[in-house]
């Protein structure tokens, strides 16, 4: 198995420093409002990459964190004159709805940096009797970062230019302006902690390494994130972990890509911040997923409406077969026959599965080949010839197995199709401001003046509903319809 490590910019091997056992960290959410589709992303990720670790025989310990305590969780709380505590615990509990509602497979721990001063506190102090750390005459405490020499080596910057190149806010109670906090001295209607440098809170880089150390010991397999967290965050977070253990944090550093919305970042400034809850509003969590893993998870994505709109599309052919499937399956299976096509492709499924998912996670491979098992399942469907029904029957079964034994390690095809299928046709009727009785009654009398040889009605029904979006199909059991927009990947 394949997975691209940050550190060294190259697709490695993955192997585990302790056999199957995999030690894995996401950097999580920082609670102070609703959490939005970028969230949602980074979340998916890491937790398919967990999902599929396990899929894959390994023991996966998966720690996320929520930063509870930060300048804008304090800054808000303070703007809505709750206690900043009281408030991120709100928020946290919204993320939670949200992504159960997301389906999003849980990690193991959630940890908060609230519930880790201790660890914290301890944490820095070993830092400042190494000599890596001082404690600054404002009560701060900074990390030295001329004291860890390979500095800026995820995000291949040097000390000497940071210095320059970038605008850092004068501190003179700093050694050096490069200096990180690891400890925030209190500030009047701060919350903040005891600790032997006074009364104050932890600066954010540090939680991490903390709950890491906590948590998962000195060494780590896989450490996620966010592209963005790559500097400072991350290089931060090494800087202080290797100083204190000597040893390295993360084996495979891990970054996904970030979420634009029609080529901007978002932002609530910009009103273009695309809440999860908003979004689940719009659209099946199946299909937010979809829209997730059709791209590699390390590329950013430029979220436009239309990718939705395929989205559902693809989603919709896909319950669409397997609906048909079932009902297939229901009636021509037959016990008493085991024997199977001789093309029946199910055996390949998860092989191919394996292969996309080994070489890197790569979700979007297997979405697409998704296409080639609908298109062969699709084609039996149409076959006519009675002598093959019960093989069809039984090769359709394997198919839907394997798919669902597969694609379930992405999360998908968990529903009902029936029900997938209605609600999808329901949502577009409504785009198309049509209703579903109109349509059956407009079916209705075109079957009628078909019976009384009236084929000129009987076409000009089908050209209103045709211009009206709406395309109907005759079998040898009826009309069916269908809207042509949710429709166009199986004409
Ligand atoms: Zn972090």
């Amino acid at each position: 198995m394949k997975i691209y490590n940050s550190m060294t910019r190259q697709k490695e091997e993955f192997i585990p420093a302790d056999g199957k056992n995999v030690k894995m960290y996401a950097c999580g959410i920082t609670v102070y409002d609703l959490s939005h589709i970028g969230h949602a992303r980074q979340a998916i990720v890491y937790s398919m990459i967990a999902d599929y670790l396990r899929y894959r025989g390994y023991n996966v310990r998966y720690v996320r964190n929520y930063t509870d305590v930060d300048d804008k969780i304090i800054k808000r709380a303070n703007e809505l004159g709750k206690n900043a505590l009281d408030f991120s615990k709100e928020q946290i509990k919204e993320t939670e709805i949200d992504m159960e509602n997301l389906h999003v497979s849980k990690a193991d721990v959630f940890a908060k940096a609230s519930e880790n001063i201790q660890n914290i506190i301890d944490f820095v102090q070993e830092l400042i009797n190494k000599g890596h750390a001082y404690v600054a005459e404002n009560g701060d405490v900074y990390f030295d970062v001329r004291s860890f020499p390979s500095y800026g080596k995820l995000s291949n910057r040097n000390v000497d230019d940071m210095k320059n190149g970038v605008r850092i806010e004068i501190e003179p109670w700093k050694r050096d302006p490069i200096d990180f906090a690891l400890w925030k001295s209190a500030k009047p209607g701060e919350i903040s902690w005891d600790s032997p440098w006074g009364q104050g809170r932890p600066g954010w880089h540090i939680e991490c390494s903390a709950m890491i150390l906590n948590n998962l010991g000195e060494t780590i397999d896989i450490h996620g994130g966010g592209k963005d967290l790559i500097f400072p965050h991350h290089e931060n977070e090494i800087a202080q972990s290797e100083s204190l253990t000597g040893k390295t944090l993360a084996k495979y550093w891990s970054h996904c890509g970030l979420i634009k919305i029609n080529g901007e970042k978002m932002s609530k400034s910009l009103g273009n911040s695309l809440t999860i809850r908003d979004a689940l509003e719009k659209y099946n969590y199946e299909v937010i997923k979809y829209v997730m893993f059709s791209k590699h998870y390390t590329s950013d994505i430029d979220l436009l409406d239309n990718d939705f709109n395929l989205a559902e599309n693809h989603m919709y052919y896909f319950y669409n077969s397997i609906g048909n499937m079932l009902e297939y399956i229901k009636n021509n299976k037959n016990e008493n026959i085991t024997s199977i096509r001789k093309d029946d492709i199910s055996e390949d499924i998860i092989p191919d599965f394996i292969k996309y998912m080994d070489d890197d996670f790569n979700t979007a491979g297997a979405l697409a080949n998704l296409h080639s098992i609908f298109k062969y399942v699709n084609n039996i469907m149409k076959q006519t010839k009675q002598d093959t029904i019960v093989e069809n029957a039984n090769t359709l079964q394997n198919i839907l197995n394997k798919i669902r034994e597969a694609y379930g390690v992405l999360g998908l095809f968990n529903q009902e199709p029936k029900i997938f299928v209605h609600e999808l046709k329901k949502k577009y009727l409504k785009k198309l401001d049509l209703d579903e009785d109109f349509i059956e009654e407009q079916v209705k009398r075109r079957t009628k003046a078909k019976e009384e040889k009236n084929y000129e009605l009987a076409d000009k029904i089908r050209n209103d509903l045709d211009e009206k979006g709406i395309i109907l199909m005759d079998s040898k059991t009826g009309t069916n319809w269908n809207i042509k927009s949710l429709f166009n990947l199986q004409i």
